[in-house]
């Protein structure tokens, strides 16, 4: 049992580094991680910017990855670390993969899909039953996020390159 809550702690810093790499090249910080047994399947943070791919989440990548390295489009056997609640794209792409664990850092109160704003994981919901953990490394998964988002407040509010801006000024014309 305690070597369980410190290997999930471990991948969950994991996810936290990938998170990090993500806000500092802009994009929204959330890291991800696909596990199985001890063998890390792929890792990566959000680029939908960079990939100017709106389905570029850190978790749909990671499932993309992994299926190559796996060779298989199922997933089974995996444990999904992810720093943020799941979006409900990214929390079906991980039911279609038959992963069977999910474990996530802190809550997404906008586009949560385990809890917060859905309960796509619920069970007889959809018919692949996923694990879930939260609350691993919580606070730290969560600082990083608010601070990104006061950060880029910080930037709308003085009008500096935001396209929430743009698109105000467009329309005043
Ligand atoms: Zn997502």
């Amino acid at each position: 049992m305690m070597k369980d809550i410190k290997s999930d702690k471990e991948y969950m810093k994991m996810a936290l580094e990938e998170a990090k790499e993500a806000g500092r090249k802009g994009e929204v910080p959330v890291g991800a991680i696909l596990v199985k047994g001890d063998q890390v399947l792929a890792k990566d943070h959000n680029r939908s910017i960079e990939l100017r791919d709106p389905t570029a989440h850190a978790e749909v990548l990671v499932l993309r990855r992994a299926g190559e390295v796996l060779g298989n489009y199922r997933l089974n056997d995996t444990v999904m670390y992810v720093t943020s609640e799941p979006c409900p794209m990214c929390a079906a792409a991980m039911i279609h993969g038959r992963i069977s664990r999910l474990v996530f850092g802190t809550l997404e109160p906008k586009f949560g899909a385990v809890e917060s704003k859905f309960e796509l994981f619920k069970k007889d919901g959809l018919n692949h039953e996923v694990e879930i953990t939260r609350g691993i490394l919580e606070k730290e998964c969560a600082e990083i996020l608010k601070s990104f988002f006061k950060k880029r407040r910080g930037i709308v509010k003085f009008g500096v390159g935001s396209s929430e801006f743009g698109v105000k000024s467009r329309k005043a014309q």
